[in-house]
């Protein structure tokens, strides 16, 4: 059996790497469990604070605009969870649902009128869109003051440049974990697997960046990637995210790694749902390795949408001068 090192639960990680190798004060010691539904409800009852201190001074509240084209029901539970999440902290939210054959150039108008209301500071459209919708065009449609999910490519781009920009969602989720849990992440090597736009590459890009959390040497792994577990074996932060169930096995993990599972896949179960959520790493296996480990669920998902209530939160007081 293969030896844990638990150096987290002494020390920050800088103090306890020595300057080229890992040490190992403890053994077999339990993971931490990275409790994102706890962090995310510490987040929203600070928002809420935060909501009734701008009321008080005598602002309107923040308003989120979510646009869900089509009934796709995955689509449907995270939009109604984001509406239900504004309505948790006190921003005003409104839902705009539309069938799957509304025309791409009704979409766009919209937008442009709701990026032209000075009521609405954020605007999200549920992805994925039906397949006649450019979702790219969507993307540059929204107003980059009002691109709550921190998509639009002038925000990528600030956000690469280390400039202030609201960051994509589940990445900025993602850090806020690492920062809280008081991880130090400086020098050590990060290995990202998955490189879409809004997980894998954003936060490739985030965990490099000239900030706390971040200065990682980064290796982005993909589906090209020739050996995988070669890389990941060399992680000592891993963060996965594939949508490939039970891809990250025991004997891909390095000992004492902080392992962040970012996929969320349904799988059938013979409970009243008939399906169960399972992430992209074999929880039972890696985490007894692990310092830390985020579980699915109740790991990055609830971050996420904390998250999106913090950009809206940061573009409301942009929008107002507060
Ligand atoms: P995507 O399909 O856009 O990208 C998948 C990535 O994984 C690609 O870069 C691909 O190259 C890589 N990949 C696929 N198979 C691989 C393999 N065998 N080896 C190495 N790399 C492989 O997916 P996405 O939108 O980035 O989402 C990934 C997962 O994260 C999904 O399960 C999704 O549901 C989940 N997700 C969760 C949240 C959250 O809030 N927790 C948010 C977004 C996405």
């Amino acid at each position: 059996m293969r030896m844990r090192g638990c150096f987290f639960k002494s020390k920050p990680v800088d103090e306890a790497y020595g300057k080229h190798s890992f040490q190992f004060p403890s053994l077999h010691m339990a993971p931490i469990i990275l409790d994102g539904k706890k962090l995310s409800q510490t987040i929203r009852e600070e928002l809420k604070a935060e909501v009734a201190t701008c009321m008080a001074a005598g602002h309107r509240p923040p308003h989120l605009v979510a646009i869900l084209v089509g009934n796709n029901p995955a689509s449907e539970t995270y939009v109604a969870n984001k509406v239900k999440a504004c309505a948790h902290v006190g921003y005003k939210s409104t839902e705009l649902r539309y069938p799957d054959s509304l025309e791409e150039s009704f979409l766009l108008r919209k937008l442009a009128a709701l990026n032209a209301d000075p009521e609405v500071d954020g605007i999200l459209v549920q992805l994925p869109l039906p397949a006649h919708i450019s979702a790219t065009k969507v993307i540059e449609t929204i107003s980059p003051e009002k691109d709550v999910d921190g998509f639009h490519p002038i925000n990528i781009g600030r956000m690469a440049k280390n400039l202030p920009a609201p960051l994509p969602a589940t990445p900025a989720g993602i850090l806020e974990i690492l920062r809280r849990y008081g991880i130090q992440t400086t020098g050590l090597h990060a290995v990202v697997v998955g490189n879409s736009n809004i997980v894998g590459s954003p936060v490739s890009i985030l965990l490099a960046r000239d900030n706390a959390p971040g200065r990682c040497t980064v290796t982005t792994c993909h589906i090209h990637t020739k050996d995988l577990a070669h890389h990941t074996l060399q992680a000592d932060i891993l963060v996965v995210a594939t949508g490939v169930v039970g891809l990250i096995k025991p004997d891909m993990v390095k000992s004492g790694a902080v392992v962040i599972d970012v996929g969320i896949n349904r799988i059938a179960d013979a409970s009243g749902k008939g399906f169960r959520l399972v992430g992209d790493v074999d929880f039972e296996g890696v985490a007894p390795l692990c310092s830390h480990i985020t579980p699915v669920p109740g790991g990055v998902g609830p971050m996420t949408i904390a998250s999106l209530l913090q950009n809206t939160m940061q573009l409301y007081k942009q929008h107002l001068g507060i």
